[in-house]
């Protein structure tokens, strides 16, 4: 798993606003431009020569199927190291019991 960083993901994020174009439609509720893809996401990913498919997995895990799932639906994006460490500790766990 090669994922981006929580601060990374907030530069994502920042770019998907962009791109998504965010504002008031005509019947004064928010609207922007999303084709229920990942493709602005993916896009970021590549530009930016991250891993495209741990990253997109890990957003399909958090609830995010789309460009603006991306901005509704991350709260909290997982640390790279914490998972790292957090599987680490569950490999020796899992030594120790065998
Ligand atoms: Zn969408």
């Amino acid at each position: 798993m090669a994922l981006i960083t929580p601060r990374a993901c907030e530069e994502m994020m920042a770019y998907l606003d962009q791109q998504l174009h965010l504002r008031e439609g005509a019947d004064g509720k928010p609207t922007w431009d999303c084709d229920h893809s990942l493709r602005y996401t993916a896009q970021w990913l590549r530009e930016q020569h991250k891993a495209v498919a741990d990253n997109l997995e890990m957003l399909e895990e958090l609830g995010a199927y789309c460009d603006c799932e991306v901005l509704l639906n991350i709260e909290e994006w997982p640390d790279p190291l914490e998972l790292a460490r957090s599987s680490q500790r569950g490999q020796q766990q899992a030594g120790k019991e065998a």
